[in-house]
């Protein structure tokens, strides 16, 4: 088949757009740059949309009906996304992006099924290898993020769904799923049945995949899940012989594989192993799990602001309830405050710390904590003993030495080594569990003390107990 005019133009404008998304991807290196990326990629994807229009209008291959559909489609979808990114809070931006994560999916397979099937001829061998990948991953990614938002977001029935036999339950679908998207390859004749069966096994899989799964596997599950929403999309994208589809999908299925491995080596989980169904604990466990017993030693905003002035070396650990309470800027306050009285301050960054990664340098980095104040896991852990007061705050999991022991939702799971502080004082409202569900042995230490309340109203009591100090 010749290329017309109008199918040059399309492939230049469709090359055009996956260039804005490569420079958007890029852009968004830098919280500096990442506005800038984020507004090319949207552009890069308006004017593939804006193309896509055009053309089904120039080549005449339309109905009204159908058009309709698509313009009320993109305006919920617009509505939706726009009303959504404007009203979501920081903390709850994970389940967010796990909903995007769903409907990309969802999209995905829809667009491949409909390849599959919209056909009046039976489709080639690679239309079928490609749409029907598209179709299976898209699948398991619609069904699997909507239960990780659920999780997220700690729906109540979500979070307690438990599934005995897990291991039978994940073998079983995969087994139906690859047998019938196999059967659409061999019998294309009757496609509707192997296409249907092969989307029904993949939503099952997509359950039983991520229902067993919690703790501190978490992280490396949605960043799977956002890698395969790309692939979904890029294998629909050859399907359809759409190079910007293509190029979007394999860009997010790259980036989703890159982080997944590093999320994995940070969280010393075995990739293979938390695919599988869970690592070292699940949700299921945190019940399990036995506290630590003995009681918490309860402070005052002004005795933490005399050991904080009083000391040499002050290490600040962030975790969710920094985010929750909205308090950087008070932490990044109190940190000034210190630093001018000679204090050396750093900030210790856990990889999986908050509930997206690198949650914490975005939110430490809008309060203008320089960046060479930020240390690493693995550099800042040596430094904790010579610390003279470790400040935690709304930081649990990533501090729970519990995670040096075996059977628990954290078990192997790197972690701040707060612990061998001198000296640590733990900032949270009250008695409240980590995302894992399981009590904090650090609580109990000898050494520690627990200055209850909110973070950003218990900041903000030991910034002007520091400064009553200080005049
Ligand atoms: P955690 O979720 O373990 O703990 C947060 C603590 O903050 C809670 O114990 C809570 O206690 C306290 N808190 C909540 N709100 C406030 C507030 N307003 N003021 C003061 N304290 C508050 O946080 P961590 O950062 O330590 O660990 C992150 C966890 O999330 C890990 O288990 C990780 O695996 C998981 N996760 C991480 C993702 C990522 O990509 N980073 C994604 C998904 C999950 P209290 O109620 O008593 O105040």
């Amino acid at each position: 088949m010749t290329a017309t005019p109008i199918d040059i133009v399309a492939w230049f404008v469709y090359v055009l757009a996956s260039v804005m998304f490569v420079m958007g991807l890029h852009y968004m290196n830098s919280p500096k740059t990442a506005r800038k990326g984020n507004f090319i990629s949207a552009a890069g994807m308006v004017i593939a949309v804006a193309m896509a229009f055009i053309k089904l209008f120039v080549t005449g291959g339309y109905n009204w009906i159908a058009v309709g559909l698509l313009i009320a489609g993109i305006a919920v979808g617009a509505i939706a996304g726009v009303v959504s990114a404007k009203k979501v809070k920081m903390t709850d931006m994970p389940q967010l992006v796990s909903v995007f994560n769903t409907v990309g999916g969802g999209a995905a397979a829809l667009v491949a099924l409909n390849d599959i099937l919209a056909s009046d001829h039976t489709p080639n061998l690679v239309v079928l290898i490609t749409a029907g990948l598209g179709v299976m991953i898209g699948s398991v990614t619609f069904t699997g993020s909507l239960i990780a938002a659920g999780k997220l977001q700690g729906i109540g029935f979500v979070k307690k769904m438990r599934l005995p036999g897990k291991s039978v339950w994940n073998v079983l679908f995969i087994v139906l799923m690859l047998a019938s998207f196999v059967m659409l390859c061999v019998f294309p004749e009757q496609r509707l049945l192997w296409s249907v069966l092969t989307t029904v096994f993949a939503l099952c899989y997509g359950l039983v995949f991520v229902i067993p799964i919690g703790g501190a596997d978490m992280p490396v599950v949605i960043s799977v899940l956002n890698a395969c929403t790309g692939t979904a999309v890029a294998m629909s994208g050859l399907a359809i012989d759409n190079v910007a589809l293509i190029v979007a999908g394999a860009l997010v299925g790259a980036a989703g594989v890159t982080l997944s491995v590093l999320m994995s080596q940070a969280m010393n989980r075995p990739l293979m192993s938390v695919l599988a169904g869970g690592f070292g604990g699940s949700d299921a466990a945190a019940g399990a799990a036995e506290g630590p017993e003995g009681t918490m030693k309860e402070t005052t905003a002004d005795d933490v602001a005399v050991q904080l002035v009083y000391a040499d070396k002050v290490i600040f650990v962030p975790g969710f309830g920094l985010a929750q309470a909205q308090a950087q800027r008070e932490l990044a306050d109190l940190g000034e405050l210190l630093k001018e009285h000679g204090v050396e301050v750093e900030y210790a960054i856990h990889p999986v710390a908050g509930r997206m990664p690198g949650h914490m340098n975005v939110l430490l980095a809008e309060a203008n904590v320089p960046y060479d104040e930020l240390v690493d896991l693995d550099d800042v852990n040596p430094q904790f003993p010579s610390a003279n007061v470790s400040l935690v705050v709304g930081a649990n999991d990533v501090t729970n030495p519990a995670a040096r022991k075996p059977g628990t939702p954290v078990s192997g799971m790197p972690i701040l080594d707060v612990d061998k502080s001198q000296n640590v004082v733990v900032m949270k409202r009250g008695r409240g569990r980590g995302y894992a569900g399981i009590e904090n042995e650090l609580y109990f230490e000898d050494n520690t003390q627990m200055l209850f309340g909110d973070a950003k109203a218990g900041l903000q009591a030991v910034i002007a107990a520091v400064k009553e100090l200080l005049d």
